[in-house]
């Protein structure tokens, strides 16, 4: 992770053998293990040039192939310590994440997920961009497969990414799913925070998806509690979730990374930050359930991509949306089925698998 990089300090004083390896030097891993195994403490912190793309690695789900498209962003978010530990942009070749898209397709994997720190950064140091990326993918690798798309900030989909991401969004192979991080409904906020963007632009990029996709599924982060948060700005936060109704909301509470501006400025009381965490967090928990409720009585496929806790299928329809199968055959992982949706919860529906099966 990032804290080996970012805090080497803090990791040293916790334990001095411990060995070190950054979030961009992951290629030497097996180097860094044998000599700790070897009671050799190594530190390997600086970036490498290997595109992760290319490297080996373990798949955790055989339904779903995790595809970091680039490391580090252009942005520098006061709050920030990822971008200590990352650094700037740098994307990887299309053609490397497409060798590992296709091999994994035909491995018989059903998702992808790209992910980095700023998926809408992508390509703006190589040329090229996230819509492109898209494209290209959907137009050369063949097969069944979806794409999630993880993160983004709307500072590159105002700046001239958006219309053509919402026309990449129109090829099947693409989850109508957007995860778009707003972190305050405050424009003063979000100017302390150095977002780049303001309130409106989240509004702006929000309403043309759904324009062009109107049940896709909107995902948002919101810290709340930031240094210079007052009681208005926090109120702005809780308006633009009841206005906006995102279907998900990661919410956190601000907490001084070291090394960060953010970290320098007079921090909140822990009470402040609790009770707006609560607030905002049973807000979002009844717009959740109130979007979940649309869903009832929806039929359509699901792709079965998890088996819970509990032996439940999990599924998720082509808007990324938690389906829930009770009572389900371990066997149907990775397999299409057609659902009913008859109950909903807020961050889940569950469903009734109807008769038909297909591949
Ligand atoms: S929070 Fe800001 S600085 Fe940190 S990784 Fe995301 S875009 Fe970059």
């Amino acid at each position: 992770g990032c804290m080996a990089k970012a805090e080497p300090d803090v990791v040293g004083k916790i334990n001095p053998q411990a060995s070190l390896i950054g979030p961009n030097s992951i290629d030497r891993v097996v180097e860094v293990v044998n000599n700790a195994l070897r009671g050799i403490r190594t530190s390997m912190l600086e970036d490498s040039l290997a595109e992760k793309p290319g490297l080996p690695h373990v798949r955790l789900n055989p339904v779903i192939e995790i595809v970091e498209i680039s490391t580090g962003c252009l942005l520098n978010c006061s709050f920030c310590q990822t971008k200590l530990a990352r650094g700037n942009l740098r994307s990887y070749r299309p053609e490397m994440i497409r060798r590992q898209i296709e091999a994994a397709v035909n491995d018989g994997c059903r998702e992808i997920w790209l992910t980095s720190q700023d998926n809408s950064a992508y390509g703006l140091d190589i040329g090229t961009n996230l819509a492109e990326l898209l494209s290209s993918i959907c137009r050369n690798i063949n097969g069944d497969y979806l794409i999630r798309v993880g993160m983004m900030n709307p500072l590159h989909l105002k700046k001239g990414l958006l219309n053509k991401l919402v026309k990449a969004y129109d090829d099947q192979h693409l989850f109508k799913f957007l995860h778009l991080c707003v972190q305050s409904g405050s424009d003063d906020v979000l100017r302390d925070m150095r977002r780049g963007y303001t309130v409106s632009d989240f509004y702006e990029c929000v309403k043309t998806f759904r324009e062009a996709h109107p049940d896709i599924t909107l995902m948002t982060d919101i810290i709340v509690g930031y240094p210079t948060e007052d009681e208005k700005d926090f109120e702005a936060s809780v308006k633009l979730v009841m206005n906006v109704k995102p279907d998900f909301v990661n919410i956190s509470r601000f907490y001084p990374r070291p090394g960060t501006a953010a970290a320098r400025l007079k921090p909140q009381p822990p009470r402040v930050l609790n009770e707006r965490s609560k607030i905002l967090t049973e807000i979002c928990r009844k717009v959740a359930l109130e979007k979940s409720e649309r869903w009832i009585g929806w039929e359509g496929p699901v792709l079965i991509d998890e088996i819970g806790q509990h032996g439940e299928l999990v599924a998720r329809n082509i808007y990324y949306r938690p389906v829930v199968i009770n009572g389900g055959d371990r066997s149907l992982l990775g397999r299409i089925v057609n659902v009913e949706i008859v109950e909903a919860r807020p961050y889940c529906l569950i469903g009734k698998a109807k008769p038909a099966t297909s591949n």
